[in-house]
């Protein structure tokens, strides 16, 4: 499916180039990803929020688990994964200029859709009240590493969260008078196959890759990790002209 329509051209970027530049985004005040662990974030949508970032959002990051089983190392220990991957994570923020990380602490591997993570992740909206939720896919696909249970589960819990119980009163009324309800207007699902919506990143490229590069206990080599980036950014963006491309469903919630 083509990019959106509304995106128009960037003048500004044209005269600076002297090509177009890549179409401007929709305009949000406030973004908020929510994803599994450390680091989905970063290989999912960096580019996108780099570039919400430069126009201007406020973007909060919720990381659901810890990350604590993210390694190969027989001496690590949970405790100190976790620890090592909050950092990792929070260097990789600042690197985006996102404005702040909320850690929800799960295990990682073990995330369940339950109550308590509901209730979690419907006081993070109702807390930061994001107008744009980006999380990864709901559904399983063969891509395996994609499709981690982790991920499927936080983003059910994401969608159930943005409707209806972030959004209605009376679900979880122990979050009141602090949490107010709050309406969502749009969520991208993070999603390679057949995407509506495929967002240019040429030039917010390089700092994806610096923020990813922040997580260094994920990568014995970063340079394959790299390759593999710029390649799988290159065949998304291939089909729209672009050089490199991250890739949504897009949901638009009715006012
Ligand atoms: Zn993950």
């Amino acid at each position: 499916m083509a990019r959106q329509r509304s995106q128009g051209t960037s003048r500004a970027a044209r005269a600076r180039t002297g090509r177009p530049g890549p179409p401007p985004l929709p305009r949000y005040e406030r973004v908020m990803v929510v994803t599994a662990h450390p680091d989905d974030a970063e290989f999912g949508a960096a580019g996108t929020v780099a570039r919400f970032v430069r126009q201007g959002a406020e973007v909060t990051y919720v990381i659901v688990t810890n990350g604590n089983k993210g390694s190969s190392d027989r001496a690590m220990t949970p405790e100190r994964l976790a620890g090592i991957r909050e950092s990792e994570q929070r260097e990789a923020a600042r690197t985006l200029g996102v404005a702040r990380v909320e850690f929800l602490g799960y295990d990682d591997g073990e995330v369940e859709d339950t109550r308590a993570l509901r209730l979690d992740v419907a006081r993070q909206l109702r807390k930061w009240r994001p107008d744009l939720v980006i999380t990864q896919n709901p559904h399983r696909t063969y891509n395996l590493y994609a499709s981690h249970r982790d991920h499927r589960i936080t983003a059910g819990v994401v969608l159930d969260c943005v409707y209806p119980l972030a959004r209605d009163h009376l679900a979880f009324p122990e979050l009141m008078p602090e949490y107010e309800p709050h309406k969502v207007r749009e969520v991208y699902l993070m999603q390679w196959e057949r995407p509506h919506l495929v967002v240019d990143i040429t030039e917010t490229m390089a700092l994806k890759l610096a923020a990813l590069a922040c997580h260094r206990s994920q990568f014995d080599d970063f340079a394959a990790v790299e390759a593999r980036v710029r390649e799988r950014s290159a065949a998304l963006g291939k089909a729209h002209g672009l050089t490199y491309a991250e890739a949504f469903d897009r949901i638009q919630l009715p006012r």
